[in-house]
């Protein structure tokens, strides 16, 4: 089902945080079902050689001809190698080990930072969304997520920590808008593994909200077990159990990026 016009072109955003453990494959995976769900045509590309987002979409990161390393290296197209996540409705562009050589190949390349951007270009009109599920590093693998986006969602936990973190990514952001894609921007920060009795957890979260004023997405996604289960499953938390908080929280996200996005054409 087509929800935009055949000519318009996808919105690529990068899921980011170089802090670990933060929620970022979990948000990527949610969210993807989340727009299926919202009839939306959806892209997952796994960056990560962990394989976490490729495994949580039901697929196995063993069992694949191809994946994303192939892509970057310029061996295999993003049509020959994408996969359908049939549990969430989304197709994917899987990954595996494989993918953590990519770096050196890349290194020894021309345009090495834009290599996933030209492989997107082939794509771009077959998705209204393209998500980037991001390593936790600043690496050349991110370097290329962040060079092949048009916006930056950051899932992030309201600990003491976090913000300090922050800086560091939002200063990467600021360095490859100005010297590889003046394009990327900060699209939004979403509040994750909520936990609302916790005074720290209020406290970051009001003070996230008086920094960043709107580009804290109203959702906030709870710590939520049923999200947890669900890669075991293969599937994505809102598929999982769709009544959890966890995924009714995932599903106002996605309508909430739409709406968003709309505001941005
Ligand atoms: P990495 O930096 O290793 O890529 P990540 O930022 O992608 O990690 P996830 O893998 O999404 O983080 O989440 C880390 C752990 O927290 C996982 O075990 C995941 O199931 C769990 N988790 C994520 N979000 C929630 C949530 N809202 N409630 C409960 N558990 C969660
Ligand atoms: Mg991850």
């Amino acid at each position: 089902m087509n929800a935009v016009p055949p000519n318009k072109t996808a919105r690529v955003f990068c899921i980011a945080n170089q802090k670990g453990g933060v929620g970022k494959t979990t948000t990527a995976i949610n969210l993807a079902a989340s727009l299926a769900i919202h009839n939306q045509r959806v892209l997952l590309i796994d960056l990560d050689p962990q394989g976490n987002a490729t495994m949580g979409s039901g697929i196995d990161k063993s069992g694949l001809t191809s994946n994303l390393y192939q892509v970057l290296i310029g061996d295999a197209t993003i049509a020959q190698t994408r996969v359908r996540s049939e549990s969430g409705k989304y197709d994917v562009l899987p990954a595996n080990r494989e993918l953590s050589g990519a770096e050196m190949d890349l290194v020894q390349m021309e345009e090495r930072e834009r290599q996933l951007k030209m492989a997107i270009d082939t794509i771009r009109t077959d998705y209204d969304f393209v998500l980037i599920d991001c390593p936790p590093t600043l690496s050349l693998l991110t370097l290329n997520g962040l060079a092949a986006a048009h916006g930056v969602i950051i899932p992030m936990q309201c600990e003491y920590f976090a913000l300090e973190g922050l800086s560091d990514l939002v200063n990467t952001i600021k360095r490859v808008h100005r010297n590889i894609n003046d394009d990327l921007r900060i699209i939004g920060l979403l509040r994750v593994m909520f936990d609302p009795r916790m005074t720290l957890q209020q406290q970051v979260s009001s003070q996230l909200e008086a920094h960043f004023g709107d580009k804290v997405f109203k959702a906030v996604v709870p710590r939520n077990v049923r999200l947890a289960e669900a890669p075991s499953h293969g599937m994505p938390g809102v598929v999982y159990d769709r009544n959890s908080r966890g995924a009714q929280a995932y599903l106002a996200f996605g309508k909430e990026l739409i709406k968003r996005v709309k505001a941005l054409d």
